[in-house]
């Protein structure tokens, strides 16, 4: 059995205490520290490669350890049980320990532009983290969006993870499967959290079409490209053939470029300040019909305002700053909003009476339920859980879980958390029952 299924998810939180009863740079000046050879200034290629195509292992990484290249290594768990075509984890610590980075590339290889999508990007990043680390692996600090989409939201949880890269696409200054050149990276106007593509390989890419990308690398301005598999069977579109690859990376050799991995990046940018990038504002792809979807908890919260509002106002006792976080809106705009229904002004009313009997009411999210092993609990879905208020103290509840598991002949069918993989995959993530 795993951890989490041991600990049973309950807790008394009292009076704000909480009691366990669980048993359970510098403004980039110059920002370049290229050193200067007799040929000029030192170019600068990031080789990058996602979804974990077997020829990663067998093909790109002894290739170019013999050419002593870094290289970043984007991993996903969405195809591994096609282990022909796709790496295990066991082959991803090999390549760590061939000196590579291995970065993050999320579990699903779901779309993350959108608000509800990011929300639960946390959890992703974390279950891959924490197959890496069976495999010797340390928590990576570079990640890459997934299909190149990016939004407002997960660069924020990306932030507050502690992350230091993420690789944007080519897109949105050059379209998706044209063959351009897309930006090259500058640290004083790129985001290291949205570093773009500016070559991504596809099958109708030439050894001309290459040195014309690579041609663009000169002092602070780094070339960072995006492979795929070499071969790469079952993603025939991002397809690079494996005698056209030695090309390029033989020429990469002739002409001394320097080739890293995207964690070296940080040697050449500081972590100072960092550009007002006018992506930072922008998502991509944007919604269709212009609906942006949010978390579904957010999106029920809005719909029952007055009820939520009264449950965590009076009887959970949440402050403003939980409220904002539950609901999705500022404090300033919730502050208004409960004025708007007249419920501002039973912020800390008190709640019920001791001597009552036991009252269980909806948990409305958005506090962590459990003390301690809280790595085991990523992303509490408030859908099933239920706080039981106690009668000798109204103040206190304690969280249950109605069921924290389902198992089936599926396996692992439904968890009230992130932490373990279930059957769900992406799609019904976060979409559980509702008590309420
Ligand atoms: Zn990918």
């Amino acid at each position: 059995m795993n951890d989490w299924g041991r600990s049973f998810n309950r807790r008394i939180i009292s009076r704000g205490v909480t009691l366990a009863l669980s048993i359970v740079g510098v403004v980039f000046e110059s920002a370049w520290h290229a050193p200067h050879s007799a040929t000029g200034p030192e170019k600068v290629v990031v080789l990058t490669f996602d979804d974990a195509v077997k020829s990663h292992r067998t093909f790109v990484a002894p290739l170019l350890k013999r050419l002593g290249f870094g290289a970043t290594f984007f991993v996903t768990h969405r195809w591994m049980d096609d282990p022909e075509n796709f790496m295990s984890w066991r082959d991803i610590g090999e390549i760590h320990q061939m000196g590579f980075e291995i970065g993050n590339h999320t579990w699903t290889h779901s779309d993350f532009s959108s608000p509800r999508n990011a929300a639960r990007l946390a959890g992703e990043l974390a279950l891959v983290e924490n197959e890496l680390q069976k495999v010797g692996v340390s928590r990576p600090v570079s990640f890459a969006y997934c299909g190149n989409a990016f939004g407002p939201e997960a660069v924020e949880q990306l932030d507050r993870l502690g992350f230091k890269f993420a690789r944007r696409g080519m897109q949105p200054e050059v379209p998706y499967g044209r063959i351009q050149i897309g930006p090259i990276f500058d640290p004083l106007k790129h985001h290291p959290l949205l570093i773009p593509t500016t070559g991504d390989a596809y099958p109708e890419w030439t050894l001309e079409h290459f040195q014309t990308a690579v041609g663009r690398a000169r002092a602070g301005q780094i070339v960072v490209l995006q492979f795929h598999g070499v071969p790469d069977p079952k993603h025939p579109w991002v397809d690079t053939p494996p005698d056209r690859f030695q090309e390029y990376m033989d020429y990469l050799k002739q002409q001394n470029i320097r080739v890293i991995a995207m964690r070296d990046l940080g040697r050449y940018i500081s972590n100072g300040k960092r550009p007002a990038d006018r992506l930072l504002k922008v998502r991509f792809p944007e919604p269709k019909n212009g609906v942006l979807a949010l978390p579904g908890e957010v999106e029920t919260t809005r719909a029952d305002l007055s009820y939520w509002l009264e449950n965590m106002l009076i009887h959970h006792r949440y402050s403003w700053d939980e409220i904002a976080q539950v609901t999705g809106y500022s404090v300033e705009e919730i502050t208004r909003k409960a004025q708007e229904l007249g419920q501002a002004q039973i912020a800390g009313a008190p709640g019920d009476k001791e001597g009552e009997t036991i009252r269980v009411l909806p948990y409305p999210g958005g506090r962590h339920p459990r003390i301690g092993f809280l790595e085991g609990a990523i992303l509490p879905q408030r859908g099933t859980k239920a706080s039981v208020f106690l009668p000798w103290n109204p103040a206190s509840y304690v969280v249950v879980d109605l069921p924290e598991a389902i198992f089936s002949n599926l396996g692992l069918t439904y968890l009230a958390h992130s932490h373990v993989p279930t059957i769900w995959g992406g799609a019904s993530w976060g979409q559980p029952l509702n008590l309420k």
